[in-house]
């Protein structure tokens, strides 16, 4: 089924899409907001398959398969593995010059197509080049970057902006703390629904904050960094809710307060403000950049975690000093 799809069909930027003559066979949609991607791609099925005026319509027999994900001249990969896999490839050509079977046209898309084998890549290239009339091949990228140049200048390519808060907000309206949600998502569906889904956001979230309130002595850096990391997996979001706050820390220093996002906790992030230079939170901001980027690598979380604590005080006393 298409998920938040009323969201979507509203959404400017797909509106934009659908109205613009389609003029290419093959498109590439890209951002790392995976459940906004699929369905984004879903819902353009939609409109590509609709058999009516004022596509998509939604009522036609057409926009109800599609919304069900059973028209079965929609093609999903990959259809065994995670990763699409040559075979998936060699399924989609062979495919792909049978006559439709309830409409004029075929479309294929291909989810999670930046983690794809290089030789997938290749063997799509052919098609590209050269695809059957009538027929729409939809590539799903969260990295333009693990795309094959030649497969890219093959397709229209188009980068999804992030939602805005009120996109969100309709997607998570029955949660708890939605507003502290949408602030810390900034836009991004899969996170929004994560965080509504973890019943410990609330609580990282709130003991984030009371590290920056209270933490003033490496003595106390254990004591913290135990409370904050609770499941060494965690550390992701305890990550992006430091990286929230510090961002709006910084547009505070720099009097740009309007700009901030975590408007519910705005008094206590101004307290903290007072504590820092703009420079010295710069360079925290880039430290979790580090750290996330250290993530990646299997890095320890506990030493990670102790590790950012540490320079945040490092940083604050070198602010007092100056
Ligand atoms: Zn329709």
């Amino acid at each position: 089924m298409i998920e938040f799809e009323s969201i979507i069909l509203n959404n400017s930027q797909f509106k934009e899409l659908c109205r613009e003559e389609i003029n290419s066979n093959a498109f590439l949609f890209e951002t790392t907001d995976k459940v906004f991607l699929t369905n984004f791609s879903y819902c353009f099925a939609k409109f590509l398959l609709c058999e009516r005026e004022n596509k998509p319509c939604g009522i036609c027999e057409s926009c109800k398969k599609v919304s069900l994900l059973s028209h079965s001249d929609l093609i999903i990969y990959p259809q065994t593995h995670k990763n699409i896999l040559v075979e998936d490839i060699k399924n989609l050509i062979d495919n792909i010059y049978l006559a439709p079977l309830e409409s004029n046209k075929k479309v294929f898309i291909l989810n999670n197509f930046s983690s794809s084998t290089i030789q997938a890549q290749n063997k799509l290239l052919k098609i590209l080049e050269e695809p059957p009339k009538n027929t729409y091949i939809i590539l799903n990228v969260t990295n333009t970057n693990k795309v094959l140049p030649t497969v890219l200048s093959r397709c229209k390519k188009i980068r999804l902006v992030p939602l805005s808060d009120n996109e969100i907000s309709l997607a998570i309206s029955n949660f708890d703390n939605k507003n502290k949600i949408i602030e810390i998502a900034s836009g991004n569906l899969t996170n929004a629904i994560s965080y509504s889904s973890d019943k410990n956001f609330i609580k990282i979230y709130n003991n984030c904050l009371k590290t920056l309130q209270e933490m003033s002595d490496s003595k106390l850096l254990i004591k913290y960094s135990s409370m904050l990391l609770e499941k060494k997996e965690d550390i992701n979001i305890i990550l992006i809710i430091f990286e929230s706050f510090f961002r709006d820390i910084l547009l505070i220093r720099l009097k740009k307060e309007e700009l901030t996002k975590n408007k519910e906790i705005l008094n206590y992030l101004k307290e903290i403000s007072s504590e820092y230079t703009s420079s010295s939170v710069d360079l925290i901001i880039k430290k979790i950049y580090d750290i996330e980027k250290q993530l990646e690598y299997n890095c320890n979380a506990t030493f990670l975690v102790d590790n950012l604590l540490l320079y945040i005080l490092e940083v604050k006393y070198l602010c007092k000093k100056e």
